[in-house]
């Protein structure tokens, strides 16, 4: 060994030194942020019996579901208390979230790939095929489209084949300790224990994703109370193993919010050039007869049906000017129930036209490119737009209808061409607009 390897030897063995009792003192101060945590956790457990017997929840149930449980600490994005309790430790770096500021929200372009498009339309005409009577069946009681149904379950869990590994209760339960929506998973809890009260699933059987979404239709146990069918008819509700059961229950839940079975979701449309796409969102439905004024037109030439011009509907620009544009119906809305994003509501329903009539994999208007934004920046911007008095719906750093109102309105202000659609030049603008 030369002088020089000896010396880098004994450097990296002062450097071992040095750093192998640190980390054998973070791996403590981990351990004993988590006890502290986990003892805080059965505490608020024990809390929550008064809801749980008010709910008709039974002690029994209580105690052997939630004795001994123990925090998730593997699932995304959670909140961990800091300081543990109020003389516990603090919270030890290792644990602490992940800044979210690096986070982006889909870009249409890349969301309404042919590929996935087409990946879950030929998954669900398979499907369609194959369950036939029970889907049948399904859409006579319910009144709902069997391809709209065969869309959310591909969507969902990709006709059940996505690994839904959690224990539901252990998920929920850590969701409604230290997740970042507490008040909504707390309900979800009782939710869950009664499901397993009432024998409609084991413990054993009762797993979700790491939200808490349970089965092929991804059902809170909110869900499952409100829509849940038992439609093999062994008494049991169960979205988990009986593909009826799960598909009913979804059907149940789209007709028991509104799902109209007369009308589409949406209908794509071309607007007349220079169209004010600040005219769009619930909030502006017109009947389809005045849009038509409007100059607003079916694509590929095809008429309205005479029957729906009456419908009240309204304006749908997920890439504001710079994608498709639909019409939609409160069909669409009653989608977005499911999962409350434009995107995901056209993709559902746009599968299931793929799956019913064999329409075109391609949408007529094009998706075209967009500024990637990262979250926080849109939420950024959402704040300064709230403060100068505008509605920009939640503030929430994702472009929904009222933003993308207001983003037209401000390009008009500007005398910019409208998109209603940012860009990091005028999100630049409204910025440093509000800095002066
Ligand atoms: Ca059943």
């Amino acid at each position: 060994m030369g002088m020089l390897r000896l010396w880098q030897a004994a450097l990296a063995l002062c450097l071992t030194m040095q750093l192998l009792p640190q980390a054998a003192h973070a791996a403590d101060d981990v351990a004993a942020y988590k006890k502290a945590v986990e003892a805080r956790f059965e505490a608020w457990l024990q809390g929550l019996w008064p809801e749980a017997e008010a709910a008709g929840v039974s002690r029994k149930t209580f105690d052997t579901q939630l004795k001994g449980m123990k925090l998730d600490w593997s699932l995304p994005q959670l909140v961990p208390p800091d300081p543990a309790g109020p003389d516990g430790p603090p919270l030890p770096a290792a644990l602490k979230p992940k800044p979210r500021h690096q986070a982006e929200f889909d870009i249409p372009e890349k969301y309404f790939s042919s590929r996935s498009l087409n990946a879950l339309a030929n998954g669900g005409r398979s499907r369609y095929k194959q369950l036939a009577p029970t889907l049948s069946a399904i859409q006579k009681q319910y009144g709902v489209p069997a391809s709209i149904i065969v869309a959310i379950w591909g969507r969902e869990t990709g006709f059940g084949a996505a690994a839904l590994p959690y224990d539901a209760l252990t998920a929920i339960a850590t969701q409604a300790f230290m997740g970042r929506r507490p008040e909504e998973f707390r309900p979800q809890l009782i939710g869950a224990l009664k499901i397993i009260q009432s024998g409609h699933a084991t413990r054993a059987e009762m797993k979700s994703s790491w939200a808490g979404a349970m089965g092929h239709t991804q059902f809170l146990p909110g869900d499952f109370e409100n829509y849940a069918v038992d439609f093999d008819g062994d008494g049991r509700r169960d979205i988990w193993s009986s593909i009826p059961d799960a598909l009913a229950s979804a059907g149940n839940s789209l007709h028991s919010q509104g799902w109209d079975g007369n009308q589409p979701w949406a209908y794509e449309v071309d607007l007349p050039k220079g169209f004010d796409c600040t005219l769009q969102g619930p909030d502006l439905a017109r009947p389809i007869h005045e849009w038509v004024k409007l100059g607003v037109a079916r694509v590929r030439g095809r008429p309205f049906p005479e029957a729906r011009l009456n419908d009240q509907a309204f304006l749908v620009l997920p890439a504001g000017m710079k994608g498709p544009a639909f019409l939609a119906t409160n069909n669409f809305s009653v989608l977005k129930l499911y999962n409350n994003s434009d995107v995901y509501a056209i993709f559902v329903g746009h599968v299931a036209d793929m799956i019913a009539y064999n329409a075109p994999v391609d949408f007529v208007g094009t998706w075209q490119p967009v500024e990637p934004f990262a979250r926080d920046r849109i939420q950024r911007f959402q704040e300064v737009l709230v403060a100068q008095g505008h509605d920009v719906g939640k503030v929430d750093g994702l472009v929904g209808f009222k933003t993308r109102q207001t983003i037209g309105k401000e390009e008009k202000r500007f005398g910019l061409p409208l998109t209603c659609y940012p860009t990091h030049a005028l999100v630049d603008r409204v910025l440093k607009e509000a800095k002066n």
